[in-house]
């Protein structure tokens, strides 16, 4: 059988040997708790601000505003339940937003607060007269758009929804858990005051993320304990985790350019391929800005299940934009907020690519797809 191939980086990313190399000397030698005042604490402290400054730099901000946290679920809650305790009013989330960002939303809303889902048009980019009129006539107190979809890719306007915010006096947050490391995710060109990332979508290890916090916005811990990272996250930092990150955020960012380059040209060649030889293919979010690694096609007539099932029997892992609740398989919330109707919403493919795609990879894929969508489309 031929090697697998794995088009699912958007979900995770290996940790790449780099990353590794920079963490065995941390987990080996500067095992000390960062917090003690002795030596070993001492070493350790040096790698954790070394590693806080080394990301804070990749993202144009300053290291105090970095909070490591366990991961980027954890960074988005931090994020919207950390200012809604402190800032309370409406919220305003785009529809199209990551589970992390909509269910706390929802929670901020069950205790109270007025929700606002911001539509999508059917490209899936945020309606801009939406969010004006939002900011303009509702006032939230916070408004979160994620930086890029993790289902289509698509990239939001965020500098100009940041502004808007801004001049507003609203709190904007940004999910950027796909973007960096694939677009310039830069702080001090886009006004966000919250922004949330995780090492495993870029190359570092699962469980280690991090919150940007803007100086001056306040915002409230959601556990309770010391006062490590700024009394923002209390408990003993993960400091092998927080070098692995700022490693593989700045290794990324340096070959982000070349990298990205070669994928958008793998990615059209996979797109191009599959709409010649799978008739009635969709490419969902074609028309907007997207990232190069994410390609969400609909394939009407085809079970999503039994496709992925099919496809890894074939060796190759991708993943379908739909959940799995209560049993029942629903049409991805992202998918039908773009206004496509379940037969298409529903039977929906997420390639997605990085670093270690190759040609070969779309070769397999080209190959496979149309036969395996035969036999499920019958
Ligand atoms: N936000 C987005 C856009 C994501 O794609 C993910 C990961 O799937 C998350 C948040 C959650 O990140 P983590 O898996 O690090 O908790």
């Amino acid at each position: 059988m031929a090697d697998p191939v794995y088009l699912d980086y958007a979900a995770t990313t290996p940790v790449r040997p780099e990353v590794v190399d920079a963490m065995l000397p941390v987990l080996r030698g500067h095992w000390g708790n960062p917090s003690s005042i002795h030596r070993f604490g001492r070493l350790a402290r040096a790698a954790l601000d070394d590693a806080r400054a080394r990301l804070a730099a990749v993202i144009g901000a300053s290291a105090p505003e970095i909070v490591f946290t366990r991961a980027g679920t954890e960074a988005d809650n931090l994020a919207l339940l950390g200012r809604a305790r402190v800032a309370s009013g409406g919220i305003a989330v785009s529809a199209v937003e990551h589970k992390a960002v909509l269910t706390t939303a929802k929670l901020i809303a069950k205790e109270g607060a007025r929700l606002t889902l911001i539509p999508v048009d059917p490209a899936g980019r945020v309606r801009m007269d939406e969010v004006r009129r939002i900011v303009e006539e509702e006032r939230p107190a916070m408004v979160s758009v994620m930086w890029a979809s993790n289902e289509i890719g698509v990239l939001q306007p965020v500098g100009e929804i940041a502004a808007i915010c801004h001049d507003a006096g609203v709190t904007f947050h940004s999910d950027a858990v796909q973007a960096l490391g694939k677009v310039p995710v830069r702080v001090d060109r886009v006004a966000a005051d919250l922004v949330a990332f995780s090492a495993h979508k870029l190359g570092g290890p699962k469980g280690i993320g991090a919150l940007f916090v803007r100086r001056g916005t306040q915002v409230a811990p959601l556990i309770h304990g010391g006062g490590q990272e700024r009394g923002l996250r209390p408990g003993t930092e993960d400091v092998a985790g927080a070098v692995a990150f700022a490693v593989a955020a700045e290794l990324a960012d340096a070959e982000r350019e070349q990298t990205m380059r070669r994928l958008v040209g793998l990615r059209d060649r996979l797109e191009a391929g599959l709409r010649e030889r799978v008739p009635g293919l969709l490419v969902n979010g074609a028309d907007a800005d997207r990232l190069p690694t994410i390609s969400n096609v609909s394939i009407p007539g085809a079970d999503s299940e039994m496709l992925l099932a099919a496809m890894d029997l074939e060796g190759i892992a991708v993943s379908s934009g739909s959940a799995c609740s209560s049993g029942a398989v629903e049409p991805s919330h992202v998918l039908t907020a773009m206004g496509l109707p379940p037969e298409t919403a529903g039977p929906s493919v997420r390639f997605s690519l990085w670093r270690d795609s190759t040609d070969a990879d779309v070769d397999r894929v080209l190959e496979v797809f149309p036969r395996v969508i035969e036999r499920v489309r019958t």
